[in-house]
């Protein structure tokens, strides 16, 4: 098992501003925001990258997406929109070898991709 900073802060090792918890998965945010709203969604099943995850796996991400977007709809962000990313290893940008999923909100984000 890696352990990450992640994982730390599922064990409650060093802080972070947790904005919901379940038995699956903690949402917290961005410790470096890139939107106004920069939340990350993590799994406490441990799985490095999207790579790792197995078919039977599926409803582990399926959960952060379900999370994601109703914490959106909560803070009112449903009908203007946000946006959810997944960075895989190098090329992807993925620093934190946990999965995890980035939720960015509260203002218009642009294009991407380069
Ligand atoms: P990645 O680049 O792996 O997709 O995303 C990792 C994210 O974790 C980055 O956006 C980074 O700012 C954030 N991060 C790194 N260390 C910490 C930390 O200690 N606390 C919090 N809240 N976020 C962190």
């Amino acid at each position: 098992m890696t352990d990450t900073i992640f994982h730390k802060i599922i064990r409650r090792e060093i802080p972070a501003d947790v904005v919901y918890e379940d038995a699956h998965l903690i949402a917290f945010r961005d410790i470096a925001p890139q939107a106004p709203v920069h939340v990350l969604f993590v799994p406490k099943t441990d799985i490095a990258t999207l790579n790792d995850v197995q078919p039977d796996q599926a409803q582990v991400i399926g959960r952060l997406a379900v999370a994601a977007a109703d914490y959106a709809k909560a803070q009112g962000f449903d009908e203007n929109g946000y946006r959810i990313v997944m960075n895989c290893n190098g090329d992807g940008g993925q620093t934190v070898f946990q999965v995890h999923l980035h939720l960015l909100a509260g203002a218009p984000l642009g294009r991407f991709g380069t």
